[in-house]
């Protein structure tokens, strides 16, 4: 399990969470049915050990800064893509009950085959866009997280999240260097939608340049029932933009 051994280290400094053995195992599988599974499907850019165990799995864990890890708690990853940040979450936090959403099959069918083969209990999977499933009574309104991360700019990312949470749940996203500004242009998306953002943590990862942030936004009124728009609007036309748009 050497391998891992910066991986435990970081998460016992930075998080202050003691990775068991099989939560190492389970990592360790992870990276390598992810790794040959990149070489006939392009599911990641990120692709060599190292990068995944520091870019995805540390990466995706620093989401329990916020997100505390002993709750059963129902929690939608969204464009979640070959599993990220929801999976590593779930390794961590066995308890939570988890929804993935991604939009390109190959993807979900990964990390179909990442839940199935890790044994994990709780997970759901679906192939589908969130736009569409944010209207779903099985879904809307129903989560007490809404993550997200590399999805979309935060004007359209809230426009996805906001549908999914309770009132008094939470959006978080992980974003990068520009997390100050997206935060700033999504304010008024956000008082459509009924959100408010309650901080930004920043987050340093070993040996990597650029500050991570976690943007974590509160839900504080019902998301109206027109929105999310129609597949592919709210990218097209982001919530909050200029006057007349
Ligand atoms: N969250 C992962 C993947 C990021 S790539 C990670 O950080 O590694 C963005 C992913 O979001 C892609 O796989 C894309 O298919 C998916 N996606 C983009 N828009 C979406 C939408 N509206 N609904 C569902 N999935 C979406």
């Amino acid at each position: 399990m050497e391998e891992f051994q910066g991986l435990r280290t970081s998460v016992q400094e930075m998080l202050d969470v003691t990775l068991t053995s099989q939560q190492l195992e389970a990592f360790r599988r992870y990276q390598s049915d992810l790794i040959s599974w990149n070489e006939q499907f392009n599911l990641t850019a990120i692709t060599d050990p190292a990068g995944i165990e520091v870019r995805h799995f540390l990466d995706s864990l620093t989401c329990l800064l916020t997100l505390s890890s002993g709750t059963s708690m129902r929690v939608v990853d969204i464009g979640t893509g070959a599993g990220f940040p929801g999976i590593p979450l779930k390794i961590v936090c066995p308890q939570m009950r988890l929804t993935l959403i991604e939009a390109t099959k190959k993807k979900v069918d990964f990390c179909q085959h990442i839940v199935d083969s890790l044994e994990l209990e709780g997970v759901e999977v679906l192939h589908g866009r969130a736009e569409k499933v944010g209207h779903d009574g099985d879904y809307r309104s129903g989560f007490d997280w809404a993550i997200a991360r590399a999805v979309a700019p935060l004007p359209v990312l809230v426009e996805y999240l906001l549908p999914f949470l309770k009132i008094g749940g939470h959006a978080l996203a992980q974003k990068g260097e520009t997390a100050h500004a997206e935060t700033q242009i999504a304010e008024g998306a956000l008082g459509i939608l009924g959100g408010q953002v309650d901080r930004l943590i920043p987050i340093e990862l070993p040996g990597v340049v650029e500050t991570r942030y976690l943007v974590v936004i509160d839900k504080v009124a019902e998301t109206p029932g027109a929105y999310a728009r129609r597949a592919g609007i709210p990218t097209k036309r982001p919530l909050g933009g200029r006057r007349g748009s």
